[in-house]
């Protein structure tokens, strides 16, 4: 089924969340504990990241490093592949440029197709350092170049017009959106401009970047909406759950945190006074969201999984 059809169908807000594949070599129950955690939400989705290769330097016995290069997060399409096999859930596997050849997006492509995995999140990728694998072979540019990939194969058309057979239900996808935009716009217009595009070349719906001020959300909704934008716009919500992050999610995510929930926060002497604090907030934003007509809300659960579950509890 079709995630627009789910969200257009759903007489309640719709509860999804995003994991994130284990550390190479990590266990695959780490993200089992995350859904066995949440799963009493009745989540709609679960969103699986995808990862590029990247440079990592191993320290050496003689003092020097060397430099290797790994996915630290492997395995998006078998880990999408376990979650609707174990829980009958909806995976939605994350698909992305960076550091895919678009060979390798046929290849994933064909292997979601084989296993009956219609929905994705079409993305560029995050821009991490230099990347290894990007210095040969096509690759994409941005994720609107990715969607007509995944568009024409849609259709039956692989690279190189390569008639592909068997694809009996097409993908479906959402792509991503930034209520305070996207760090590499020159201005909100431009954003908006890319997004429009994207929503009239296919995409169902709109997932948005993390945020803590529920009035940017609003104002960018209004925006979209009167630029023609009509498809849903999932708010993004991650809890923060420890004071270092007071600095490095709006350096990360480039989202500004409200003085409020700012000064509440650095008033917290611990961690865990910390983790209280942003649980509070969260009920309070996805409350607010929920009340003035959010479709749902879609979690970050990346190590907060427990503050997800106390949040989820209050509303849905
Ligand atoms: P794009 O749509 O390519 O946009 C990037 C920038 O280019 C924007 O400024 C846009 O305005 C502009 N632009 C868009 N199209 C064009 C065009 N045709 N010509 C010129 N400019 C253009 N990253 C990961 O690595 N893995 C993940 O799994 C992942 N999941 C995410 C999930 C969500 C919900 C969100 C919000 C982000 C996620 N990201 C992930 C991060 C995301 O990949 C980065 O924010 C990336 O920098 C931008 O992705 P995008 O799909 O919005 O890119």
């Amino acid at each position: 089924m079709r995630i627009i059809d789910i969200i257009n169908d759903s007489s309640n807000p719709v509860f999804s969340f995003e994991i994130l594949p284990p550390l190479k070599g990590n266990s695959i129950y780490k993200v089992y504990d995350i859904i066995d955690k949440l799963k009493r939400f009745d989540p709609k989705f679960v969103n699986i990241t995808s990862h590029h290769s990247e440079y990592i330097y191993k320290p050496l016995p003689d003092g020097t490093h060397r430099r290797v290069s790994i996915v630290k997060r492997p395995g998006t399409v078998a880990i999408a592949a376990a979650i609707q096999n174990r829980y009958g859930l909806i995976p939605v596997p994350h698909i992305i440029c960076k550091g895919f050849t678009q060979e390798e997006t046929e290849y994933a492509l064909l292997d979601l197709n084989f296993l009956g995995i219609t929905n994705l999140l079409v993305l560029r990728g995050d821009e991490k350092g230099q990347d290894p694998r990007q210095e040969h072979g096509r690759y994409h540019e941005h994720a609107m170049d990715l969607q007509r990939q995944i568009n024409l194969f849609n259709k039956g058309i692989g690279l190189d017009e390569m008639k592909i057979e068997g694809i009996e239900t097409p993908f479906a996808y959402g792509m991503a959106c930034y209520p305070e935009k996207h760090e590499e716009a020159p201005n909100m217009d431009s954003d908006i401009y890319y997004l429009k595009k994207k929503v009239e070349n296919g995409a169902d719906y709109l997932i948005t970047q993390m945020f803590f001020d529920n009035e940017k959300y609003f104002e960018f909704v209004g925006r979209c909406r009167a630029e023609g934008i009509t498809v849903p716009i999932l708010p993004g919500l991650k809890p923060i759950s420890k004071k270092s992050q007071l600095t490095v999610l709006p350096k990360v995510f480039r989202t500004d945190i409200p003085e409020e929930f700012a000064s509440r926060i650095r008033e917290c002497k611990t961690d865990a006074e910390v983790k209280e604090a942003g649980i509070e907030w969260g009920i309070r934003q996805a409350r607010e969201l929920l009340e003035k007509g959010a479709p749902g809300i879609h979690f970050y659960t990346m190590s907060v999984s427990d503050s997800v579950s106390r949040i989820a509890d209050k509303l849905f």
